[in-house]
């Protein structure tokens, strides 16, 4: 058995047998894992408040070979985030984030970018004054993006023109960018909001997305929405279970 010591956030817990929990934790230097912590249901549990969702923690796991579980051996917190399980919007979209992570990111696969893009989306939470469903957009955005999933929209897929505010893409019915010349058929013609919304969350991290765009029209909003929803649910072939408002 190999000691695994790593940074992590618990993205949600369950119970097993009857004094155990499982975490489903987003770990820096092995993805996405299923942690066994034994005894972690027990009135003094050596894992205190480590394990509520969205903590960021120091974990030390053993990893056994052919064994989807690893079994904790210790959950030091850095990072806690109490005060946003108490904000019903805010425990709404991380609820939601922490199933979709769940979904897309491959157990025991280390992505660097993905951890850092969860935490920082976490940490925005926790700071921004602005409403969470921008930083719940910035999320989805880039969870797609690194799936590879998400369409270029600053540059048409046929012939490569760049796409700009004054000349935005055109999405076909595949979600695939092009210019006015080259959409043909029935497409979706972004928002020139939209456009420089999508454009900034490739360069902006998300706390800053958020204040930058805390005003973004309604209707810039609800086109990122459905654009980002028709893409997840064509990801996972369902619906996500867990379903906020701000999803619409
Ligand atoms: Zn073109």
């Amino acid at each position: 058995m190999a000691l695994v010591n790593t940074d992590a956030i618990v993205l949600r817990t369950y119970n097993l047998a009857e004094a155990d929990r499982i975490a489903v934790c987003l770990t820096r230097s092995a993805g996405l894992v299923r942690a066994v912590a034994k005894g972690a249901r027990q009135m003094k549990s050596r894992f205190g408040a480590a394990l509520e969702p969205f903590t960021l923690i120091r974990l030390a796991f053993y990893e056994r070979e052919n064994r989807e579980l690893v079994s904790i051996s210790s959950a030091e917190i850095v990072r806690s985030h109490f005060n946003l399980a108490a904000q019903v919007e805010a425990s709404e979209v991380l609820a939601y984030m922490g199933e979709l992570v769940g979904d897309f990111a491959p157990p025991h696969e280390a992505n660097e970018k993905l951890f850092r893009m969860v935490t920082a989306c976490v940490e925005a939470l926790e700071t921004s004054t602005g409403p969470a469903r921008l930083v719940l957009r910035y999320f989805e955005v880039w969870l797609l993006r690194l799936a590879g999933l998400f369409p270029d929209v600053r540059s048409c897929g046929d012939c490569g023109a760049r796409l700009s505010e004054a000349d935005t893409a055109y999405l076909d019915v595949e979600v695939n960018s092009h210019c006015q010349k080259c959409s043909h058929g029935p497409a979706t013609r972004l928002l020139p909001e939209t456009q420089r919304t999508l454009i900034a969350t490739q360069h902006l991290p998300p706390l800053d997305f958020a204040i930058k765009f805390k005003d973004l029209s309604e209707e810039s909003e609800v086109q990122v929405a459905e654009l980002t929803h028709r893409l997840i649910v064509r990801a996972l072939d369902r619906r996500p279970r867990t379903l906020v408002a701000s999803t619409r």
